[in-house]
Order: C-alpha cells, then structure tokens, then sequence
C-alpha cells in the first residue's frame, strides 16, 4: 500500500468517525465469509473465475477496514507480535505434526 492510499484510508476514519467505520468493518468480514462460501460452491470453471474474482474484492475492502483499524487506534506493532507469535506456534504444531508421522 503506498503512502498516499494510507492517508486516504486515515482521512476516511477521520471523516466517517470510528463508530461508523467499524460497522464498516464488521460488514466486510461478512460479506468475505459469503465470498468464501461461495468460492467453495462454484460448480463450474467460469463460476470459479467469477467468484475468486468476487472474493479477490472482498479481502481488498476487508484489508483497507483492518488498516483503518490498526492504523487509527495505534495497534500495528501489537499486532505484528502477536502474528509472529501465532506462525510461530504453528510452526510447533507443524514440527510436532511432522514428527508424528516420521516416527
Ligand atoms: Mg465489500
């Protein structure tokens, strides 16, 4: 994302207010969960194009929200720690997976 997109999306919190963006917000997560359901029922080639399509636009309006979100109320590095904590307590669980199978 480059500067200029995120001062608009900064502007866009500042204009609409926190309320009104985080209804936004959940809204999206909606309306990705939907795209994903339908991505999974596409029964044919073309309708698999057009939903991934579909869901391709969802996940961009649910990561310009989730910025807005981060960036507005000042949680961008606790959530960066707690992201590298989660891979790495996958990469246990994948560690642990793997030694399951090999022993
Ligand atoms: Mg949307």
């Amino acid at each position: 994302m480059t500067e200029e997109q995120k001062i608009i999306l900064r502007q866009a919190w500042g204009s609409f207010g926190e309320s009104y963006q985080l209804n936004i917000a959940i809204e999206e997560c909606a309306e990705v969960i939907q795209a994903i359901n339908k991505v999974k029922r596409a029964s044919d080639l073309n309708e698999k194009f057009n939903t991934i399509n579909h869901l391709c636009e969802e996940i961009a309006d649910l990561e310009n929200m989730l910025y807005q979100i981060k960036a507005n109320l000042g949680l961008e590095k606790i959530i960066e720690l707690k992201r590298a904590q989660k891979i790495e307590r996958l990469r246990f669980i994948l560690e642990d997976k793997f030694n399951k199978q090999t022993s």
